[in-house]
């Protein structure tokens, strides 16, 4: 007979974050760089005392449980402020991309029956754009004091956030309910077709943030000032919001200024111990810091994921600054975390080259994600670090199914469980660390045989006169695709195609080496930060190999 246990059911909600981070962490600061172009502080305190009153505020605007609520900001107090205010009372955080084009931001407003939208004098302009075409947003709120308010708009009946706020008081129970309830919405930008929504729960993202925070995930606590420069519309921040609440760590946003002198200055002002974001943005980051020849202070643990982080950024950020790189793997589908690349007890006995080795890797997973490989018939794959084939994931904060059931059911059911294809193509080693080697649809098929771009692109990084590398497929009459090396040079750097194609002897095996260089001045860049490669074979579809 079943003996059920006798605790007490209290849902996870998103706003007992905030309930604990008041009460034993009320001192604790939040500082951000405003769009108005200064320095903010306040204090969590202060952060759940103005998301009480914007509680308020959104009952006025007849906003419900339920309803759609999109932002359309960077990483700021206000943002922060609506993260809590508008999950904690039940209605739904749908954080838009300002990246995207005006009519996907249209298409995806749409989609989500957005209620209102909440935005940065930023994106004004944007805003005046899609104003009279989105069809359900009733209320248009700039996210700014009287002062900044802008004298004209086309934007009908825009209002202005501190006003709104300032017209409630802050005595707002937070409401109590099922755990499962929808708690915020997030696109992806799908590569084809539109893009579809991923809606997380109360339940999965107090789960998520439990597990971020752990030691071998991103390693977060009271001691810590955290700066995300992921932004808070590509997956929460990577739920950063959430895990600096649960922790009581200080958090450093950066507002719009995401160069690297902006970065370095708020780095070294508020000392700052963590951040987090795409290798794209640590790129800049380096090279202002390289080129004026600064250290980190304070600064010891940067989390990059997005995509695959370059061997010579972890060597770098490590050999010369200190910082040590925590790899990390995910995607807008599962929250985002789901492994980390932190060591092994036996790893610290290792030498530095060994360990580099280990660093690149996509990490292990993390309680609470399930993970497995297996081959184009489904069937499971060994992990012994060589066997390669398709990710598949599982776990309570991966989802089920995408928003409005979009594209029908997306799960593969294996052995009769359903688990989330994630289109990564990767191995696993004895010890369970995961390498992505490619997504399925980058793969480069040659005579049969995968070859892998990620390592490509991660051996041509290595060469300090590359600034971007992206390694595509491109016809060949015998062996159907061959690698393709798309190069961007460093400002001034000179290099060869053969220079480029010589730095590959000894690295790789000889058949994986590109057949081909073409160097250009920019690769183009999606809106999350990543490499657009279909674009660029679109651009390179008709280019002759010279082995072809
Ligand atoms: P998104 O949903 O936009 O965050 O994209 C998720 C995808 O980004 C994953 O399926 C991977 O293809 C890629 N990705 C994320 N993190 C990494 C990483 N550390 N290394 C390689 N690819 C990554």
């Amino acid at each position: 007979m079943t003996v059920l246990g006798q605790m007490m059911q209290q849902p996870l909600l998103i706003s007992s974050l905030l309930v604990h981070a008041e009460r034993h962490h009320g001192e604790q600061e939040i500082v951000s760089r405003r769009v108005e172009g200064d320095i903010h502080r306040q204090t969590f305190r202060d952060l759940a005392a103005r998301s009480r009153k914007m509680a308020n505020a959104l009952a006025k605007l007849g906003i419900q449980s339920g309803d759609r609520v999109a932002t359309l900001a960077w990483n700021g107090y206000r943002h922060m402020e609506l993260y809590y205010a508008v999950s904690g009372s039940g209605a739904v955080l749908h954080t838009l991309n300002p990246r995207l084009h005006p009519d996907q931001l249209v298409y995806i407003a749409d989609h989500a029956e957005d209620s209102a939208i909440f935005f940065d004098l930023t994106f004004l302009p944007l805003i005046e754009a899609i104003a009279s075409r989105v069809k359900t947003i009733k209320t248009f709120v700039a996210m700014t004091d009287r002062a900044h308010m802008p004298k004209e708009s086309k934007v009908p009946g825009l209002l202005c956030y501190d006003e709104l706020l300032g017209a409630e008081n802050d005595t707002f129970t937070w409401p109590s309910f099922d755990e499962n309830s929808a708690s915020s919405l997030c696109y992806t930008s799908g590569t084809t077709g539109n893009p579809k929504g991923v809606l997380y729960s109360h339940r999965s993202t107090v789960l998520h943030t439990y597990a971020a925070a752990l030691p071998d995930a991103l390693d977060c606590s009271a001691r810590d000032t955290i700066l995300p420069v992921v932004p808070m519309f590509h997956v929460n921040a990577w739920g950063l919001p959430y895990v600096a609440c649960m922790v009581g760590a200080k958090l450093v946003f950066p507002g719009p200024g995401l160069d690297g002198k902006s970065l370095y200055e708020l780095f070294e002002a508020e000392k700052v111990t963590l951040s987090a974001g795409v290798p794209t943005v640590w790129q800049g980051l380096l090279s202002y810091v390289e080129a004026n020849k600064l250290k980190f202070s304070t600064m010891n643990r940067s989390v990059i994921g997005g995509s695959a982080c370059p061997p010579a950024m972890i060597r770098a950020f490590n050999e010369q600054y200190g910082v040590q790189v925590l790899h990390a793997w995910g995607m807008t589908e599962m929250s985002p975390l789901g492994t980390a690349c932190t060591f092994k007890a036996k790893h610290l006995a290792q030498t530095q080259e060994e360990r580099y080795a280990v660093m690149a890797k996509q990490g292990r997973a993390i309680y609470g994600v399930d993970m497995k490989i297996v081959d184009v018939a489904g069937a499971e794959l060994p992990w012994d670090g060589e066997a390669s084939g398709e990710l598949l994931v599982r776990g309570p904060w991966i989802m089920s199914r995408y928003f409005k059931d979009e594209g029908g059911d997306p799960l593969v059911y294996a052995d009769g469980d359903g688990w989330f294809p994630t289109g990564d193509v990767c191995k696993i080693d004895a010890d369970g660390y995961m390498q992505i080697t490619d997504r399925s649809k980058d793969v480069i098929k040659s005579g049969g045989e995968w070859i892998g771009s990620i390592d490509i692109e991660n051996i041509a990084m290595a060469n300090p006169k590359v600034a971007m590398a992206a390694c595509i497929s491109a016809a060949h009459p015998k062996w159907d695709e061959r690698p393709l090396l798309v190069v961007v040079r460093k400002p001034g750097a000179e290099l060869t195609r053969d220079e480029m194609l010589a730095f590959f002897e000894g690295k790789i095996a000889k058949w994986w080496t590109p057949d081909d260089v073409v160097f250009v001045d920019a690769i183009p860049i999606g809106a999350t930060g990543k490499m657009l490669k279909n674009r660029l074979r679109e651009q390179f579809k008709d280019y002759k190999l010279p082995t072809a």
